[in-house]
């Protein structure tokens, strides 16, 4: 009777041994890219940021790697992530550049946020103003603030899960020119609701369309506004656009 039940057991855990083997594997590899110095909110947004993204990676079972060293932007260490993230700086060398423009354009994947994507006269990278959908920052308000959110488009995966409008933690909102909206390839997800107008104290925003989230549809890539200060992972909901971002870049072709 044991010496059966030991058989049974042992025959069950052959079986299953396939199946146990194939859920550890991560469905897919995140790289995150993080600057531990410069503007202090932009620090705590990365310090919350990285254990977030690590638990999402637990619960949905993705490997989550993050370094400060901008030099792991080579080919050789991204042939083997499928998604790359900028959390709160962007690359200022040729060389990392050029590896990061022939990630994207042979099939990778991005997903940046707040000043991952600043650019200006100074930045002298055309190809990532283009990448980005045309838009150059143009000004921001101050102090950080919330400010209600316009889905622009429920049926995409990234934003599903979202009602009509939610109200965003307080965050440094951008404004670019000229809009990304303007791009015929850029689809926009989430825009800042206007009837926040005029916003900010010392700098304000006082019109003008700004979009918050969007993708350049001629690449595997998500810009999301939101990444100033130690506030952004209160809500619910945005952590949950958070995550259907990560999982649709990951996971779509
Ligand atoms: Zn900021």
């Amino acid at each position: 009777m044991i010496r059966s039940l030991l058989i049974l057991l042992f025959g069950a855990a052959a079986v299953l041994s396939p199946a146990v083997t194939l859920a550890q594997q991560a469905s897919f590899r995140v790289l995150a890219f993080y600057t531990s110095k410069g503007e202090p909110d932009h620090i705590a947004f990365a310090e919350q940021a990285l254990p977030f993204f690590a638990q999402l990676a637990r619960k949905n079972n993705f490997y989550f790697e993050s370094t400060t060293r901008w030099e792991a932007l080579n080919a050789e260490k991204l042939k083997s992530f499928q998604l790359v993230l900028w959390i709160n700086d962007f690359p200022t060398n040729a060389v990392q550049r050029a590896a990061f423009q022939d990630y994207m354009k042979h099939g990778g994947a991005w997903l940046g946020f707040h000043v991952s994507a600043y650019n200006d006269d100074s930045t002298r990278w055309p190809w990532f103003v283009d990448f980005l959908g045309g838009g150059v920052f143009y000004g921001n308000n101050w102090p950080p603030l919330p400010a209600k959110l316009i889905v622009d488009e429920r049926s995409h995966p990234v934003t599903h899960h979202l009602p009509d409008t939610f109200t965003s933690p307080a965050n440094e909102w951008y404004i670019w020119k000229p809009s990304p909206r303007l791009n015929k390839h850029v689809k926009v997800l989430l825009t800042l609701d206007p009837k926040n107008y005029p916003i900010g104290l010392k700098d304000t925003i006082v019109g003008g369309d700004l979009p918050v989230v969007w993708t350049n549809t001629r690449y595997r890539m998500i810009y999301m506004n939101m990444g100033h200060g130690d506030k952004i992972f209160v809500s619910n909901e945005q952590n949950k656009l958070f995550e259907d971002a990560i999982l649709w870049l990951g996971t779509h072709k």
